[in-house]
């Protein structure tokens, strides 16, 4: 007797191999058979034509908040993931010291866009370790299976307090931070992520602790890795680190080493494909790099009360630490819009707002920037501050940023050495919301502008990321592996368009979006609302 069966369904392995006519049949959580299948089932499905494949590996989450108050994990089961990697650039929650988690709770604020009060409100502090999260977790279980990494900036503040944001490292500070890596390591953390990204500030505009760390501190971490002989080495790089000094790191360490974010910026249109270039070529000489690409266009909606478009421009910085009246007055101040106006006209490796204002919106009116300046006879950028100040600073704005020169991002995700990614699931949750890539690329990129065939666009979602992180066990359709899987119409799946509901702890807002074409998503054999996802302690990477 057979607990579930999906009769007549279009199969797509996750391997990219054609797809076949067949049934699929599952018995205590994993796939027992497939093809032709005879007997009795609990539960049969008539897929009448539709495609099952395995559910898609959400490999760059942040729901390490977000899973304390919610396992459900919304709005990714919906929308076809059934595993999800969180602590990804190094932020995670874990460990912590109860003195600290205010301080933890601002830098997520700032750097991942999430709403303070509802961090307050939301987390459940019921840990202060990473192995001891690792068992919170598993113990209140989850919608999903989660895959955790041990996060540089939180293990820097646990070892180092505020100074964490200050300075480099002590030789016996790092031998204490080495300590948290091995111990999370042993306990089932699927690598160690860190970010060098000038993008990533914490409270106050301070730089994200895993900014401070010198070569020395980051070797001796990434190196835990090699010691132990497994886990993945994740990071979200600034134009300042250069992939011949990963490549280092993974000769040195033996280990694989996961490149984020890799977006095409219009002003530097060539960088991506050079740092995918030199992934390439190292992997030519034996290593193991790969370069986190995203299928979405990086657009933001923001106000200026929390403008993360803006605060990694330099000259931004002055107004980073001001609140209320005295960011009111800097937001006026001629000399700061001026430095402003003067950064944007200079060239830059790396910068997530260009000036593009054609690309900048005022979501309300939906007219541009350039539009309302060219009207008024403004300077832009008078134009957008000036607005937000009349408008008590209220004004949502939404600005296309990177990501949207198409045929530039086609071919960043046919590379062969890059990796679908960066859907930043359970952060940034007013700015954007792409947890739904997975859809997007089987509907826009596969159906839409056949940049892949449909059982290739569902390897690189699948059986690929399961196998950069050495996912054991899923990926893929095949006996004897988990019964994770997605049932969708390839004619029509794809991501509604976003909308803002407001059901975070405190009533706080956040931008979701629904699922199109999907019909039917187990984790595990089963629907996601038994929270039947577990987490994942062994990996083969
Ligand atoms: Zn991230």
């Amino acid at each position: 007797m057979h607990d579930l069966v999906i009769r007549n369904a279009l199969l797509l392995d996750g391997l990219g191999s054609q797809a076949m006519r067949g049934d699929l049949a599952v018995k205590n959580g994993k796939i027992s058979e497939l093809g032709k299948i005879n007997g009795d089932a609990d539960q049969t499905i008539d897929a009448d034509g539709l495609a099952l494949m395995p559910g898609i590996i959400d490999n760059h989450t942040h729901y390490d908040a977000q899973i304390t108050w919610d396992p459900w994990l919304s709005p990714s089961p919906a929308l076809g993931v059934t595993t999800a990697v969180i602590g990804n650039c190094g932020f995670t929650i874990a460990p912590c010291r109860p003195a600290d988690r205010e301080r933890v709770m601002r830098n997520l604020t700032q750097v991942e866009g999430m709403s303070l009060e509802a961090l307050r409100a939301g987390i459940r502090w019921e840990f202060e370790s990473v192995p001891q999260y690792l068992d919170m977790l598993e113990r209140r279980g989850a919608a999903l299976n989660v895959a955790a990494f041990a996060g540089h900036s939180s293990i820097r503040t646990y070892v180092m307090g505020e100074a964490a944001t200050q300075r480099v490292a002590t030789d016996d500070e790092i031998r204490s931070m080495k300590k948290i890596v091995q111990e999370a390591l042993r306990a089932g953390a699927v690598g160690f992520s860190t970010s060098t990204s000038p993008a990533h500030n914490g409270d106050g505009g301070l730089p994200m602790p895993s900014r401070l760390a010198d070569e020395k501190e980051l070797r001796a971490l990434v190196g835990c890795l090699g010691e132990a002989g497994r886990g993945v080495f994740m990071l979200t790089k600034g134009g300042h680190t250069p992939i011949a000094s990963l490549e280092d790191l993974a000769a040195d360490t033996g280990r694989p080493v996961v490149i984020a974010a890799l977006l095409h910026n219009s002003t530097n249109p060539q960088t991506v494909f050079d740092d995918l270039l030199l992934i390439e070529n190292a992997n030519k000489r034996g290593r193991k790099l790969v370069g986190a690409v995203s299928c979405c266009p990086l657009s933001m909606d923001f106000t200026l009360h929390s403008p993360y478009v803006l605060e990694g421009l330099e000259s931004w910085k002055p107004a980073l630490p001001l609140k209320g009246e005295a960011f009111v007055e800097k937001m006026k101040d001629r000399n700061f819009r001026n430095d402003i106006r003067a950064e944007l006209s200079r060239p830059a490796h790396f910068r997530l707002f260009n000036g593009e204002w054609d690309k900048l919106q005022v979501v309300e009116s939906q007219r541009t920037i350039a539009e309302l300046a060219a009207a008024s006879g403004q300077d832009p950028l008078d134009a957008m501050l000036d607005l937000a100040l009349e408008e008590n600073l209220d004004t949502v704005f939404n600005a296309l940023l990177l990501n949207s020169d198409e045929a530039a991002v086609g071919r960043m995700l046919q590379h062969p050495d890059s990796m679908v990614s960066l859907s930043d699931a359970g952060a940034h949750l007013t700015f954007f919301n792409d947890a739904g890539f997975g859809l997007h690329l089987l509907g826009h990129w596969v159906r839409e502008l056949k940049i892949f065939s449909l059982p290739e666009g569902v390897r690189r979602l699948t059986s690929h990321p399961a196998q950069v992180f050495g996912i054991r066990n899923r990926g893929v359709l095949k006996p004897g592996n988990w019964a994770d899987l997605l049932l969708f119409d390839p004619a029509k799946v794809g991501r509604g368009a976003k909308r803002r509901v407001f059901d975070l702890p405190g009533g706080q807002p956040r931008l979701t979006c629904d699922a199109v074409g999907v019909h039917g998503v187990w984790v595990n054999g089963r629907r996601p609302e038994e929270m039947p996802g577990r987490l994942l302690r062994e990996f083969n990477a």
